[in-house]
């Protein structure tokens, strides 16, 4: 429909320029014509959108495009198709990014909160604190990680570990890794 507009406008401004170099006021008033109808196509095509129930970005978009048709004069049919291909072109451009962008953004957090975040804290019962600190049972701590893990935890994958007695892992702040749950191990191990 729009294009149809478009191609009426144009041809307004044709037969305008037409008017203009043979001097008839004819062509002109064709040229009038051709912006009138095109006035009334836009009107059309904004009633039958907006009983579809425009999206926002739409509504916005349309008085835009509906104040040139007050002005059909000779003068006014040249800035029209300017003006529809400014508002149109925005319009699907705005449709169609926010649809594309959050797929991928989505899926890059998902990768790096596996990749990159630590695992939860194990819990730890009252009774194994105590037990923990005196042991010197070896874990490993991962530099600028606050979790301590055994050797076998599978989070560790290719990390550089750092060997460090349970109590004093404890003890520098570190806490158990919830996946391989060392403090449940040592603890079982010791008794
Ligand atoms: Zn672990």
């Amino acid at each position: 429909m729009l294009y149809i507009v478009l191609v009426l406008v144009l041809a307004a401004l044709g037969l305008l320029v037409t008017a203009l170099m043979t001097a008839s006021s004819l062509w002109a008033w064709v040229s009038i014509g051709l912006s009138v109808l095109a006035g009334l196509l836009l009107v059309a095509d904004w009633l039958r959108r907006r009983r579809r129930s425009a999206a926002p970005a739409a509504a916005q978009a349309l008085p835009a495009r509906a104040e040139p048709e007050a002005l059909p004069a000779s003068g006014a049919a040249m800035p029209e198709p300017e003006e529809e291909q400014t508002t149109l072109i925005p319009a699907t451009g705005d449709l169609g990014d926010p649809a594309d962008a959050p797929e991928p953004a989505d899926a890059s957090a998902e990768a790096e909160t596996t990749a990159d975040s630590d695992p939860g804290v194990e819990e730890t019962p009252e009774e194994d604190v105590a037990v923990l600190a005196d042991l010197e049972d070896e874990v490993v701590v991962v530099d600028e990680h606050p979790r301590y893990h055994l050797r076998t935890c599978t989070w560790l994958g290719t990390r550089d570990t750092i060997p460090i007695g349970v109590g004093e892992a404890r003890q520098l702040g570190f806490t158990p890794c919830d996946v391989c749950r060392p403090d449940a191990t040592l603890v079982a191990a010791h008794r």
